[in-house]
């Protein structure tokens, strides 16, 4: 768990971002912390320099997206064929306008198609073949799907292949990736990319495309954006639930936890989520053993994996 608030009346950017609930093994949490705290800076950029909350979450997302150690774009599990199928949401908070893409392949960065779903089309989400046609009709270049397969990503999928293994175990330690900003305008955004659960059905969408499940942004209550079982998270529409708690009084950190705390106990899920609202404060929970988080604000960046973790960079010690 982490938490901010913000101390004055201006507002100041924040931006938090996921790597993915779940079980980190202990080899891969140096890289998994690297990937994420690269992200946020990424992000954190854009906001200092006076860009709006989408393009700081969607530059995040690509920066994960690009990363292989993450469950998204260049790195993305396989389904039961062998291949890699992706979904991707981006929100504003502005106008609540949305844009989400689900099951493409052959694409670097599903974020940046979600986003142009919201720019250039009357559209919210698009899919499959149509979702490749509008693709390459925005200039997207097509790439072979392999180039998106790592190593890793191979080996977990042909360790599901022999009898008797357990999707939800191999699924541990690869994380889908997403992020929530504000920016100096009290904008809020959110984004959210994965290539969804290992050896899944050719066709399964998951919650990450799902506006409300996968994430969802609105300037009067906040941002969120969701990781971990794809079915239970929309069985809850997790991201609007915690919203929906806010609206209601509930703290950032009350209404995560609530959030996930009815998940468990009613569709016995687990998953975790980043919050943050027009104010500038922000959270990161999850009810899962781990998730990959970093947050910066305040030429501050913070850092976690662990229940409890919190690690404090001042940025002057990091630029
Ligand atoms: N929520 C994603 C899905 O089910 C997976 C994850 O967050 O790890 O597609």
């Amino acid at each position: 768990m982490a938490s901010g608030s913000s101390q004055c009346n201006k507002i100041k950017p924040v931006i938090v971002v996921h790597g993915g609930a779940g079980a980190v093994m202990q080899e891969y949490e140096d890289r998994y912390r690297a990937g994420v705290k690269k992200a946020a800076l990424g992000g954190y950029d854009i906001l200092k320099n006076g860009g709006d909350a989408v393009t700081a979450v969607e530059e995040a997302v690509v920066i994960m997206e690009d990363d292989p150690h993450f469950n998204a774009g260049y790195g993305s599990v396989l389904n039961e064929e062998g291949e890699v199928e992706m979904d991707a949401i981006i929100m504003s908070g502005k106008d609540l306008a949305s844009g989400a893409v689900s099951a493409v392949r052959c694409i670097a960065n599903p974020i940046k198609l979600a986003r142009l779903v919201m720019e250039k089309t009357d559209h919210l989400l698009l899919t499959d073949r149509g979702a490749s046609q509008f693709a390459k009709l925005q200039g997207i270049p097509e790439i072979p799907g392999e180039t998106l397969i790592t190593e890793r990503s191979r080996e977990r999928w042909k360790k599901n292949q022999k009898p008797g293994s357990n999707p939800v175990a191999s699924q541990l330690g690869l994380g889908t990736v997403g992020a929530v900003a504000v920016d100096s305008e009290g904008n809020v955004a959110c984004a959210t990319s994965t290539g969804g659960l290992t050896n899944k059905m050719a066709g399964r969408v998951g919650d990450t495309p799902c506006i409300g499940s996968g994430g969802y942004a609105d300037n009067n209550i906040g941002a969120v954006s969701t990781t971990g079982h794809g079915e239970t998270i929309m069985k809850v529409v997790l991201a609007r639930l915690i919203l929906h708690y806010m609206e209601r009084g509930m703290s950032l950190e009350e209404a995560a936890d609530e959030g996930l705390k009815y998940m468990k106990t009613r569709v016995d899920g687990s998953g975790g989520v980043i919050v943050v609202n027009s104010a500038g404060e922000w959270t990161a929970k999850f009810s899962t053993k781990h998730m990959t988080w970093a947050a910066v604000k305040d030429d501050c960046l913070q850092c976690g994996i662990h229940q409890g973790d919190n690690e404090i960079v001042p940025l002057s010690e990091i630029l």
